[in-house]
C-alpha cells in the first residue's frame, strides 16, 4: 500500500500514521520527522532547517526532494509507505508524482484528514504543552495554518481533480477516525 497522508498541522496525520505503520506493515516516512532528526543531529541541513521550521515556515523544495529521494532509495520502501508532510505545495507534488514515477511506485491512495481549524488551534495548543515542540508557539501555528490554506490546500484540490484523493473525517477519538481510514483505503472501495 502506498499511501500519501494529507491534513493541516493538528489534523493527527502524525499520529494515524503510526498506526497504519503497524497495520498496513510499511515504513512511516514523516518529512517532519526527517527534518527533526537532521536538527537533532546537527547536521548542516538540520542548521539550514532549524530556524525555518521553529518559525513555521517550509523548508526548500530542493532540500525535501534531495531528503526524500534519499529516504525512497532505501528498499524498505519497495513494499509500500505511508508518505506524511509532503507534498507541501504544488511543486513538491510534482516532484512527487516524478519520484514515484522514476522508482515505479505510484500512490494507491491520498488520504485527506479533515478537521475544522478551530479544533486545529486547540489540538495543537493541547500538544504544546504535553510536547513543548519548538514550533507549536502561537506565532509559529498561526504561520502554519496560513501556508496550509495558501500552499498546501490546492495540493488537495490537484488529487481530487485526478481523482486520487480521499476524504476522511478526522473530528473524533484517536480508533474512530483509524477505523475511517482503514474503510477508506480498502480494496474495494472506489476513491473520488
Ligand atoms: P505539522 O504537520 O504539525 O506542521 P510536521 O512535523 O509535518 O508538522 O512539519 C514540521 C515542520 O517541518 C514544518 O512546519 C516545516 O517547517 C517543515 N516541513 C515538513 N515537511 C515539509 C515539506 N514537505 N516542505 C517544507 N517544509 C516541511
Amino acid at each position: 500500500m502506498r499511501l500519501v497522508l494529507l491534513g493541516a498541522p493538528g489534523s493527527g496525520k502524525g499520529t494515524q500514521a503510526s498506526r497504519l505503520k503497524e497495520h498496513l506493515q510499511v515504513p512511516h516516512v514523516s518529512t517532519g520527522d526527517l527534518l527533526r532528526a537532521e536538527v537533532a543531529a546537527g547536521s548542516k541541513l538540520g542548521l539550514e532547517a532549524k530556524g525555518i521550521m521553529a518559525a513555521g515556515n517550509l523548508v526548500s523544495d530542493e532540500i525535501l526532494l534531495g531528503m526524500l529521494e534519499d529516504r525512497f532509495s532505501r528498499p524498505d520502501t519497495g513494499g509500500g509507505f505511508i508518505l506524511d508532510g509532503y507534498p507541501r505545495n504544488l511543486a513538491q507534488a510534482d516532484a512527487l508524482g516524478r519520484l514515484l514515477q522514476r522508482i515505479g511506485q505510484p500512490m494507491d491512495f491520498a488520504v485527506q484528514l479533515d478537521v475544522p481549524t478551530e479544533l486545529l488551534v486547540e489540538r495543537i495548543a493541547g500538544r504544546a504543552q504535553a510536547e513543548g515542540r519548538a514550533d507549536d508557539n502561537p506565532e509559529s501555528v498561526r504561520k502554519r495554518l496560513d501556508i496550509y490554506t495558501s500552499q498546501t490546500a490546492p495540493v488537495i484540490e490537484f488529487y481530487r481533480q485526478h481523482g486520487q484523493l480521499t476524504v476522511v473525517d478526522g473530528v473524533g477519538s484517536l480508533d474512530e477516525v483509524f477505523t475511517r481510514i482503514i474503510e477508506a483505503i480498502a480494496p474495494s472501495r472506489d476513491v473520488g
